[in-house]
């Protein structure tokens, strides 16, 4: 059992603007404790932090400052927890602070850079490496991802994201069993093999959250994410099994209802978040006071969930997270305290460890069938029964191979059943007279043979041998002629194959690099002395892809105006900049994997040489009568030193192809996530547009008239989408987006004179096609266009 107190860590943020000075000092003196002071300038002290007090001072494990990056804090904090998850205790990382300060960026990461990513995706990174290298164990990984709402639970990996919003999925209950255990029903767990398959997992959860995020829902800031590796280990032929968890946790924001300024929907909603984390502050209250028996658990869902890591079996680790910038600093000095009170609460971590009834059965069937045996011995009872086929067969089976084995000192064990032992003996009797008539037939048939040849005459011996002569040089011949086809055959492969050998190299090489843009697959080479191609994007083509492929259904308007949108997005300069960067690493691993490749070979023809040489070696010791050659072989140790040094600029480049595989991975999926991120925007930005184009465009409304606009399902569905989309309208007001939002009801209802000189094209004397889907989605691209052409020009003067 280890008995540890929750650790606790701060980090900073860098500050958007510019630094303030003053405001935070560190004080990491080796011998001390390091602590955080936070001074609060005479304007805030006086009026609105009521009291006299200017600076407060926080005890940490480690306080990690604006420059601190994401390695070092995986190193320090989230590696010592995988460790000891690895050894078989749970354990779990949270992440509290007010929103904006960093959160999800120190557990999942940033959204642009491969060296942001956070503390989950380095974890899934340092946990299967650290499998790899551990073969005394079989291990098992699965992951889920929980998202907690409102006080509801979800699963983010459940498939049925595709279909609904949130609130439509089956709801994720808390089932407790008469050992007071948590279950969680509804949570589905994910087997994940490898790092790509569990890190697929993690995008896939992070981007149902994020379609299922509506300005109305913005569940990102609102929510709690609990992302679990599940980890089981057993030794092999053990019946025992340990099973461990690891909880990566961000939290909602820690920010207090008032500061939000918000009323209505959101306030109830803030009001949630606050009641959730109110109830875990209640709980680490009872827990870090003495004397207290009752821990009140149940009253939220997400204390229920992270029972066990609140005073219960498990290593906790708390990250809190800081934006020390003046306007934060209440919501900084208060985040701190929380962690003060988190530091008080002790931990009882054990292994846990279950025994697998099956194994134990068929141990405990093993162990019954020799005692049986024994006792049979020894009370000299008679086991009258017959064997049964299965026994003989398995019997046989253990004769046959105790017979071929080479060791002198193998046995043939067959327990002390007598029965047994009766039936090795007359089996080998019958093996051993089987061979003997063998014999016997083999001898006979020879001497049969000679008796035959002893008559032969003298002539007939000749003739004989004549017919042997013409049937040698009858072979002879053939096989010249095979050899001059053969060489025939060769020259025209050269010829043609000097013409192809371009095209042959690019085929021969195990790796195959697809085109980066495209995220096809990639072939790498997966262990040092053996190539072994294996995909690395299979999973998230087809988890992902699907996602990003809604494109594909637009019809032509809506994809014009989906280009447009996208090139003036702030999110497309990370998704160009990420695919050029996507580009020279997958150039380097292409020109990465050639090398290997010609390292390969140049190996398997030192290996060659070297077997070569010391054949020559030996035969010449053979010829001057000598065992081994006296000297060594200057020439075959050059050629070893070579060898060595080749396998090591193999091994370097391979390691190097393997990180560079993670990276292009991450990279893509982070792509990947920008586009669905995109294409959520515009369709947001799209309905807005149309929205408005219904209300204030006169065409449209006869358009209405005159055609059935709403007469299609396909339609129909529409219409209910943008109507729904009216009061997201509305909560944008509230909540700024950060997509190009040219809006719009004041642009489209009254003229400005900058308006005027922008060119319109009059939307009544457009040439409709008569579809009223493609007639709207015309119109509403013209009406967008402008509005972005007006965007620009605005933003030009
Ligand atoms: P939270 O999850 O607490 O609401 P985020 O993690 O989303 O906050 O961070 C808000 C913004 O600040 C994001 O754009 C993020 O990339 C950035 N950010 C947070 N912490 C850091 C950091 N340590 N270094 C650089 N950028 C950061
Ligand atoms: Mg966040």
């Amino acid at each position: 059992m280890v008995k540890q107190t929750i650790q606790i860590f701060a980090r900073v943020k860098p500050p958007v603007r510019k630094h303030q000075q003053g405001i935070y000092s560190i004080d990491e003196d080796e011998k001390l404790i390091p602590s955080l002071e936070i001074i609060l300038p005479r304007d805030l002290a006086d009026g609105f932090v009521n009291n006299k007090r200017e600076s407060y001072k926080f005890k940490f494990q480690r306080i990690f400052d604006q420059d601190a990056n994401q390695e070092t804090i995986f190193e320090n904090i989230a590696k010592p927890v995988a460790g000891s998850v690895l050894a078989g205790y749970n354990g779990t990382i949270f992440a509290y602070g007010q929103t904006g300060s960093g959160k999800t960026f120190t557990i999942t990461g940033g959204a642009e850079r491969y060296s942001d990513r956070g503390i989950i995706p380095r974890t899934l990174s340092y946990i299967f490496e650290q499998l790899q290298k551990d073969s005394s164990k079989i291990y098992t990984t699965h992951i889920s991802y929980l998202e907690i709402y409102n006080e509801c639970g979800y699963d983010l990996l459940d498939p049925r994201h595709e279909a609904s919003s949130l609130e439509d999925l089956p709801k994720v209950t808390i089932l407790e069993d008469p050992d007071q255990n948590i279950h969680l029903k509804n949570l589905t767990l994910h087997l994940a093999t490898t790092e790509e398959e569990a890190l697929n997992l993690l995008f896939l959860g992070d981007t149902n959250r994020m379609i299922a995020e509506t300005p109305m829902n913005q569940a990102s800031t609102r929510s709690h994410c609990i992302f679990t590796i599940h980890l089981s280990s057993k030794e092999p032929g053990s019946a025992t099994v340990r099973h461990a968890k690891l909880h990566l946790v961000d939290l909602a924001g820690s920010e207090r209802v008032a500061k939000t300024g918000v009323g209505g929907h959101l306030l109830t909603e803030a009001k949630y978040i606050n009641l959730s984390l109110h109830y875990l502050e209640q709980v680490i209250i009872a827990l870090s006071e003495k004397h207290r028996s009752h821990i009140p658990y149940r009253n939220s869902m997400m204390t229920s969930v992270l029972r066990d890591s609140l005073g219960g079996n498990c290593m906790t680790t708390m990250i809190a997270t800081l934006s020390l910038e003046k306007r934060n600093l209440d919501e900084s000095i208060s985040t701190c305290r929380f962690a003060q009170r988190v530091a008080l609460i002790k931990n009882e971590a054990v292994l846990n460890e279950e025994i697998d009834p099956r194994l134990v059965i068929k141990r405990l069937q093993k162990e019954i069938q020799e005692l049986k045996d024994e006792l049979a011995m020894v009370t000299g009872e008679q086991r009258t029964e017959a064997l049964t086929e299965a026994e003989l067969l398995q019997l046989e089976k253990l004769i046959t191979s105790f017979l071929e084995d080479q060791d002198p000192e193998s046995r043939l064990e067959v327990g002390a059943d007598m029965r047994k032992v009766h039936h090795c003996f007359h089996h080998l009797k019958k093996l051993l007279n089987d061979k003997k008539i063998l014999e016997n037939n083999t001898v006979s048939s020879e001497s049969k043979d000679q008796d035959c040849q002893e008559p032969l005459k003298e002539e007939e011996y000749r003739k004989l041998r004549d017919i042997l002569k013409q049937r040698d040089n009858e072979i002879n011949i053939l096989v010249n002629m095979l050899k001059k086809e053969k060489k025939k055959a060769q020259e025209a492969l050269h010829l043609a194959g000097m013409d192809r050998r371009e095209f042959r190299h690019s085929q021969s090489p195990p790796f195959r690099l697809g085109n980066p843009e495209e995220g096809q697959r990639m072939r790498l080479s997966s262990a040092p002395s053996q190539a072994q191609d294996f995909s690395i994007l299979g999973k998230r083509s087809s988890l992902l892809h699907k996602k990003i492929g809604m494109r594909e259904e637009m019809s032509l308007g809506r994809q014009e105006a989906f280009e447009i949108f996208k090139r003036d997005h702030a999110d497309s300069v990370t998704i160009d900049d990420n695919k050029q960067i996507l580009k020279q690493r997958f150039s380097e691993a292409k020109a990465l994997g050639e090398s290997i490749n010609e390292a390969r070979s140049k190996i398997g023809h030192l290996k060659e040489e070297i077997t070569q040489r010391h054949i020559q070696q030996v035969a010449l010791g053979i010829s001057e009568n000598m065992a081994v050659p006296l000297m060594p072989d200057q020439q075959e140790e050059k050629l070893r030193s070579q060898l060595e040094e080749e396998k090591r600029r193999y091994k370097t480049m391979f390691t190097r192809l393997k990180a560079l595989k993670v990276e292009i991975e991450h990279l893509q999926l982070l792509m990947d996530k920008a586009k669905v991120k995109l294409q959520k925007e515009f369709e947001v930005w799209w309905a807005e547009e149309a929205t408005n184009l219904q209300v204030n465009s006169p065409a449209v409304n006869s358009l209405d008239h005159t055609k059935p606009f709403l007469q299609t399902s396909d339609s129909q569905h529409e219409r209910s989408q943008l109507l729904s989309n009216k009061s997201d309208v509305n909560a944008r007001k509230i909540l700024p987006s950060p997509c190009p939002s040219p809006h719009s009801q004041k642009q489209s209802s009254t003229s400005t004179p900058l308006e005027d000189s922008i060119p319109k094209t009059p939307v009544s004397s457009i040439p409709l096609t008569g579809d009223s889907q493609t007639d709207s989605d015309i119109i509403a691209f013209i009406k967008a266009r402008q509005s972005i052409l007006q965007k620009q020009c605005l933003g030009s003067n």
